[in-house]
């Protein structure tokens, strides 16, 4: 979702006449885009403005930016901490971002935070076309998951109207967009809450029918909202690549239970159940915390245990952090930091081993691949299969937004290696 407004006011500024420098030292604006969802995040914000302000003793006229939800969170308290900060802008507000940086340019300084009721956004295209591009569907969370502050720092749950979203994907489908990735925190509830709303899976249809547009994915699914109907339309809708991020957190009823998330381990596993009896070559990614508050270690091995009866295709694990104005942040954070380290490193160490073999296992089969790059041999290229995994060849730069054939020649702990097919072959998803 950051990666989307980052764009937004990217495709702003640009449209403005500014360009992107590849040194802070050469640049007249620094926007830094934040995340408060975890505390690694948060530091290194405020590391990075550290190092800005000695930038800004030597350039006065250097304007800094600070945008996302750690301006949310902080609003003017980073203005009165940080007197290098020149605007601070919420995530709600980011189509405002020309209006307030001329204040600033004035010599102001900016605080525009809150949340508008109006879900609506400006549509801005980013200035480098990917053939892969993010669209907003959904902003805020009304969840409350314990030991998460999105709610608090993006606000509650909105929809953006679909008619805009589709108009925004059939502006991306004519720029060249081949694959579109939804955005939202729980886009298994889209249209719940606005009467007449289509409903997500209506969307999804809706999407699938704009010319142009071959692959659509999306992020985030919440396991208590994975509909069936949602489940089938992986098989209905062909452009609906086959993989779904599903976050499960923890594999231990008790924690789930303190997490507020929902749903048991045992709901979690069904629904697994139900994904691939529906779409066998499904691919399953999703994040886990380790540390949260009473996790004893029956309960991290409850979550290996998930773990390998899953056998996630990859997973984003997070040490717990406490963040300001959670319940979760109530409770004494009480596994050590050593202990919530082991536990990381364990469960990485188990994923790492789960990841190589899934990718060795695809040695040898054909996969249909979106090219969005260069690799990082020279000559190479690189793009994602279906199933969202990272796949290096080499191939001439001409092939980059196409869809062609790799067979599989090396599977690695992060990625595939392969072999550019000049006709379709026995295409698999994965
Ligand atoms: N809406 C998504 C998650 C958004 S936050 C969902 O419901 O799955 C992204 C991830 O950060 C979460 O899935 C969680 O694993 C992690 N996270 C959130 N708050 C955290 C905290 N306080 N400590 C550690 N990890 C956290
Ligand atoms: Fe946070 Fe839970 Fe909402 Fe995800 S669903 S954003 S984890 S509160």
């Amino acid at each position: 979702m950051n990666e989307r407004d980052s764009e937004r006011v990217l495709a702003l500024l640009m449209e403005q006449g500014y360009r992107i420098v590849s040194l802070p030292e050469e640049a007249d604006l620094i926007v830094i885009n934040t995340c408060t969802v975890r505390k690694k995040p948060e530091h290194k914000v405020y590391s990075l403005l550290g190092r800005f302000k000695r930038l800004k003793e030597r350039k006065p006229q250097l304007k800094i930016v600070v945008m996302g939800c750690l301006a949310q969170q902080e609003g003017e308290r980073l203005l009165d901490r940080f007197p290098q900060v020149d605007m601070v802008l919420g995530p709600d507000r980011v189509d405002e971002f020309t209006k307030g940086l001329e204040k600033a340019i004035d010599g102001d300084r900016v605080c525009m935070i809150g949340f508008k009721e109006d879900p609506s956004q400006r549509v801005l295209l980013p200035p480098f076309r990917s053939p892969r591009a993010y669209v907003n569907i959904m902003q805020g969370c009304d969840n409350f998951c314990s030991y998460c502050v999105v709610p608090y720092v993006r606000g509650p749950e909105k929809s953006r109207p679909s008619q805009e979203i589709l108009k925004e994907v059939r502006l991306l489908a004519k720029e060249g967009v081949k694959e579109v990735i939804l955005l939202g925190q729980n886009v298994n509830a889209y249209g719940k809450k606005s009467p007449g709303e289509l409903s997500f899976v209506e969307l999804l249809r809706k999407i699938a029918e704009i010319p142009g547009i071959e692959r659509i994915r999306f992020t985030t699914s919440h396991p208590k909202d994975l509909s069936e109907e949602l489940i089938l339309a992986f098989k209905e809708i062909p452009q609906l690549c086959e993989h779904i991020h599903l976050p499960f957190q923890a594999g231990s009823n008790k924690i789930l239970k303190m997490m507020r998330r929902g749903y048991t381990r045992e709901e979690y596993l069904q629904k697994v159940e139900r994904l691939r009896e529906v779409v066998p070559e499904i691919a399953i990614t999703a994040d886990v915390i380790v540390g949260f508050p009473g996790e004893e270690e029956e309960d991290f091995e409850k979550t290996l245990d998930l773990i390998e009866r899953v056998r996630f295709d990859g997973l984003f694990s997070f040490k717990y952090s406490p963040r300001k104005g959670t319940l979760a942040s109530r409770w004494p954070d009480d596994v050590p930091e050593p202990i919530k380290a082991r536990r990381l490193e364990k469960l990485q160490s188990l994923q790492r081993k789960i990841t190589l073999e899934k990718n060795k296992a695809l040695e040898g089969k054909v996969l249909e691949v979106l090219v969005d790059g260069c690799g990082e041999r020279e000559g190479q290229l690189r793009g994602r299969s279906r199933c969202n995994r990272v796949v290096n060849f080499m191939g001439p730069l001409d092939l980059i937004g196409k869809i062609v054939w790799v067979k599989i020649k090396e599977g690695l702990p992060n990625c595939l290696r392969g072999e550019l097919l000049l006709e379709e072959k026995e295409v698999l998803y994965a």
